[in-house]
């Protein structure tokens, strides 16, 4: 803005399937707030093509900023937004001279509003695009070792790639979460009622089997019969589960086994929850592992939605050197994907 260029923001919000969505995802709401953080008017059109929205760019002045409507009202007619429609990114691209992309949530989707426009216009990555890149693939490409990554959450399928990319590289994985489940399944170990991906018992056997001094499973479990803060809690080691309970948490002994990699650590790459601790009663793993990352200083990246939610709910966020902006991006370069949203940029 220093060089009082004209701005054109775009940008999507919440998916767009019916009239009463675009009703509720308007981004006038984004240039008012956007407005009040920069002290600088941000002016809006409700379009998100045709002559209102060209006039309004036409009318811009140097160094003026204009929000063009939610990307996502173009998915109302044949999803042209997410499916990259050719024409869209084309009139997309000659309302501007140069594209820069700083959506890092959506760089794994190849959409007009970012591969589309960067196809046909000199384009370059924004700051928050810089950032996530460098950290997150410094980490996996050129990490200080010893590398640990934690691993949870809920099911192994959303994982395996993740798991299949990182067993190479990382010195140590622990494994907490829903997942760990199904790993201790596939050594016989009864889980009772926990989540087990019976698809992916095979997998895990053969994951345990080749990297069996890499990968560090819980040894104990808090269980319940419901999951439900007013269930009753008991916590046994990982041999004691019986069939009727459900496993929801790491145990005690489990965080401190974890605490002797992490404490070695120089990187330490965390994805997925270690319970279900969108309730408190089963919340106390993550609790415990965020606070023994608050003790440690090394560089310490969250990955994933719901982690970084976790970690930020539970007050931690000043503690981390990075907490990830996108999910679904940060999960594919975790498993060592391109993301077809740089990948396409110009001057990376
Ligand atoms: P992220 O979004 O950070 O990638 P995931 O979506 O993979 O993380 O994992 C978080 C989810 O995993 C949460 O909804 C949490 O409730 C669930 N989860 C973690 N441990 C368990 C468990 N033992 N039983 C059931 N769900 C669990
Ligand atoms: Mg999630």
């Amino acid at each position: 803005m220093g060089n009082e260029a004209k701005v054109i923001l775009i940008s999507h919000l919440g998916r767009i399937k019916t009239d009463e969505d675009l009703k509720n995802n308007s981004l006038r709401i984004v240039s008012q707030r956007l407005s009040e953080l920069i002290s600088k008017n941000v002016k809006f059109i409700e379009k998100t093509r045709g002559v209102e929205l060209e006039k309004a760019v036409n009318e811009l002045k140097n160094g003026e900023i204009l929000l063009m409507e939610n990307t996502r009202f173009e998915d109302l007619d044949g999803e042209k937004e997410s499916k990259n429609d050719d024409n869209l990114a084309k009139y997309w691209a000659n309302l501007g001279d140069i594209f820069i992309n700083d959506a890092f949530g959506t760089c794994h989707r190849s959409h007009a509003s970012n591969v589309g426009i960067a196809s046909n216009l000199p384009s370059g990555i924004g700051f928050l695009v810089e950032k996530e890149i460098n950290i997150l693939s410094n980490s996996i490409n050129n990490p200080k070792r010893p590398l640990t990554v934690i691993l949870g959450g809920a099911k192994v399928k959303d994982k395996i790639n993740v798991i299949k990319n990182l067993v190479k590289i990382a010195d140590y994985i622990l494994i907490g979460g829903a997942m760990a489940y199904t790993f201790l399944k596939s050594q016989d170990i009864e889980v009772g009622k926990s989540i087990v991906d019976e698809e992916n018992i095979d997998f895990c056997k053969e994951i345990l089997a080749k990297y069996k001094d890499k990968i560090i499973l819980p040894i104990d479990s808090i269980n319940a019969k419901e999951i439900s803060n007013d269930a009753n809690v008991e916590e046994k080691f990982i041999t004691d589960i019986n069939k009727d309970d459900i496993g929801l948490d790491i145990g005690y002994n489990t965080v401190k086994l974890f605490k002797q990699y992490l404490v070695q650590s120089k990187t330490i790459i965390w994805n997925g929850t270690l319970g279900y601790s969108e309730l408190e009663k089963f919340s106390n793993g993550t609790k415990n592992i965020c606070e023994i990352l608050k003790n440690i200083d090394c560089t310490k990246i969250i990955g994933g939605g719901d982690t970084g939610a976790a970690v930020i709910n539970f007050g931690y966020q000043e503690y981390m050197t990075h907490i990830s902006t996108g999910g679904g991006a940060s999960l594919e370069l975790l498993e060592g994907k391109k993301l077809p949203g740089i990948e396409i940029i110009d001057d990376v």
